[in-house]
């Protein structure tokens, strides 16, 4: 039995594609977008208010940064896209797999602890099940990398027939086709990260302070009574967050659990849920780090959002923001230039 937040699952009503057209050309942001953020001294991390980024803003940012960043500037298209069916879809498929193999249970939370308490009693279970051999999906994983905190959910640990600890994350697609290689190289990225998380919290590499400081939790803070309902039912006697952390922690070092050993990324048809193909994916360290310290240079404010380059303006095509991109705009008129200056020669 896993348990979510309440909010999480209440059954909101499906926008459909025409609304976020006629909403996206209504919101304009007030002035020149780069001018603004010229004008704001503050570096990405402290204006977006991010404590902690989630792995998948690096996983979209490999896709086009300026897009994380328009997704950050205008959250109301944002969550409007969240609506739309061939997303939700996607996320559907999420849900029905994860109840294959586990209960959710909708519990109320009081404060982020309480939302951060969630998360980690859903770890703690996921932990017992993993050292039974069994199956878990959702498993959250967090921890700091290269000085910044990330978070994220693996969607699937199990172990193969050889044994080993395979990490398979799955992905949903309007076609019944593989996405392009640009896209594979975000999904290789994500699930790159989730292995480098995972193996340092079962090697015992998380720290509290680290956690209580990125985060901003308190550890004094005491729990809403369902959260200490729940903690019991399971089996963990908590009564502030700061128990639950010492808890975790000493889960995880005596935890005995194997590194992942493989890691997949399942491809399926989002119409029927048929399974398009699999792609295994290698672990890659040093690759994982300098893409990291690329993408972090950004969020820092060593440098500035970049677009895509005019190789990959296909993307543009199906991006929300196209309409109102600044990057785009430049790039087009640096093509018109160069054209005109090739005709004039
Ligand atoms: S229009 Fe193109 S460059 Fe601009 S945000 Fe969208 S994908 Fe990125």
């Amino acid at each position: 039995m896993m348990i979510a937040p309440l909010k999480d699952l209440l059954n909101l009503a499906v926008l459909d594609k025409k609304l976020l057209k006629i909403f996206k050309s209504e919101v304009r942001p007030e002035g020149s977008g780069s001018k603004r953020r010229k004008q704001d001294e503050r570096i990405p991390l402290e204006r977006f208010g991010r404590k902690y980024l989630n792995v998948t803003d690096l996983s979209r940012q490999a896709w086009c940064e300026q897009q994380v960043v328009y997704g950050l500037e205008l959250p109301h298209i944002e969550q409007l896209r969240e609506e739309v069916p061939v997303v939700k879809a996607g996320s559907c498929l999420h849900l029905a797999r994860e109840l294959e193999v586990q209960d959710i249970v909708p519990i109320k939370v009081e404060s982020r602890e309480d939302s951060w308490a969630v998360k980690i009693l859903n770890l703690l279970s996921m932990i017992q099940f993993l050292q039974a051999g069994e199956r878990v999906r959702e498993l959250p994983v967090f921890g700091e990398l290269e000085g910044i905190f990330l978070v994220g959910v693996v969607d699937e640990l199990c172990y193969n027939s050889k044994g080993e600890l395979e990490l398979r994350e799955l992905k949903t697609r309007g076609q019944r086709t593989y996405p392009s290689v640009a896209q594979r190289k975000s999904h290789q990225l994500q699930v790159n990260i989730y292995k480098l998380l995972f193996e340092a919290m079962i090697k015992g590499q998380l720290n509290k302070d680290t956690i209580t400081h990125h985060l901003c939790l308190r550890t004094e803070q005491p729990f809403s009574s369902e959260i200490l309902l729940h903690a019991q039912k399971v089996g963990f006697t908590i009564s502030t967050f700061g128990d639950l952390l010492d808890l975790m922690l000493l889960n995880l070092r005596y935890a005995e659990i194997p590194n992942i050993d493989a890691m997949k990324i399942e491809y399926c048809y989002q119409a029927d849920a048929s399974l398009i193909g699999t792609k295994e994916v290698n672990f890659e360290e040093e690759w994982v780090k300098s893409e990291l310290k690329h993408y972090y240079s950004f969020w820092r404010g060593q440098r500035e959002a970049k677009g895509v380059d005019i190789e990959e303006a296909w993307k543009c095509r199906s991006c929300d923001f196209a309409d109102i991109c600044e990057w785009r705009q430049s790039k087009a008129e640096e093509a018109t230039q160069k054209n005109q200056a090739n005709r004039s020669k």
